[in-house]
């Protein structure tokens, strides 16, 4: 069975980012709601035939820490995927002042072991860890989603733009991490220490504002010190965590199953935390923003 567009009924925009939409559509013969992502591409019907046949292995990935994966196919030059819809939408709506220790100590925890599961089931590096890769729903559960699964789509996209907020690690970025293999999950540890600051803090540590251009703030990425997470309001565990995840030594840099023996999982693992209150509340702050930021006609604060 192949899911296809004819099925869906279109409801609404839940993003956009880079590349395409992300709407919300009602499948018909299942009766199931699900995100549509649309990534447009200047490619042939061959290649777009191949990434629609990578992106077959999804099926496999079964986690309770990915956004589960419902088909995919392409119309003219448009590919389509159908994942799991999560009503709260991403994390960088959810914080803005950051979260509190205990909640970001749980969404670190399940993106660890969504990563650690992508890595170790199906060999699988993400490559694009960052805040609005990391959704939420009503039940308080945190999932991964736009992990790099298929080379050609890597390929076709990364062809195309860099946007100024990047989560890319140094070795990225100077071009040295480039083993035999390419991309290692390093990078993506990398990633998770800057993703977990703009949690906690509720600002992107390397903002543009603060630096002349870009170029100056890709230099301050490669050459200067880490930023780290406020001592005076996070426990020493989750200030070692996060230095550890943003050592600047690419081999310094603890694997995932190293992450989750770190004091700061283990304790993440036993405390109990009301996830979905915590989500909820976020959420209905984020709709005020947005209603608010709508009535005085200002672009939309992210
Ligand atoms: P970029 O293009 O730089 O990767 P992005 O991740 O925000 O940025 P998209 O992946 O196109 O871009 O997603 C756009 C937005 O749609 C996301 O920011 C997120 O808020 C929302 N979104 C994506 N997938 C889902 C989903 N499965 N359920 C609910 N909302 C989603
Ligand atoms: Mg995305």
């Amino acid at each position: 069975y192949s899911i296809s567009m004819p099925e869906m009924q279109v409801l609404e925009v839940l993003g956009s980012g880079q590349y395409g939409i992300v709407r919300r559509v009602f499948h018909r013969p299942t009766r199931v709601h699900m995100a549509l992502k649309e990534i447009r591409l200047e490619l042939n019907s061959r290649a777009l035939q191949q990434i629609i046949m990578e992106l077959d292995v999804l099926h496999k990935a079964r986690s309770p820490y990915i956004v589960d994966f419902y088909g995919a196919f392409f119309v003219e030059s448009c590919v389509y995927y159908c994942m799991e819809f999560m009503d709260y939408g991403s994390l960088d709506r959810l914080y803005p002042a950051g979260v509190p220790e205990a909640v970001l100590g749980k969404i670190t925890l399940s993106t660890v072991k969504g990563l650690w599961f992508l890595k170790d089931e199906l060999s699988i590096i993400h490559r694009d860890v960052k805040p609005t890769n990391i959704l939420v729903n009503k039940k308080g559960e945190v999932k991964l989603c736009d992990f790099g699964v298929s080379g050609e789509l890597n390929q076709s996209l990364a062809k195309t733009h860099v946007g100024c907020q990047s989560y890319m690690a140094p070795e990225r970025i100077s071009g040295t991490g480039d083993g035999p293999v390419g991309y290692t999950i390093q990078s993506d540890v990398w990633s998770l220490g800057l993703t977990i600051i703009e949690a906690a803090t509720g600002r992107y540590p390397y903002e543009i504002s603060t630096f002349t251009n870009v170029f100056e703030q890709l230099n301050a990425i490669v050459l200067g010190d880490p930023p780290t997470l406020p001592e005076s309001r996070y426990s020493p565990a989750a200030c070692d965590f996060v230095a550890r995840c943003m050592a600047k030594n690419v081999s310094a840099r603890p694997v995932y199953s190293e992450l989750l023996l770190h004091p700061w999982m283990t304790e993440a693992e036993q405390t109990e935390v009301n996830m979905e209150d915590w989500a909820a509340r976020a959420y209905s702050l984020y709709l005020a923003r947005r209603d608010a930021s709508s009535r005085d006609s200002m672009p939309l604060a992210r």
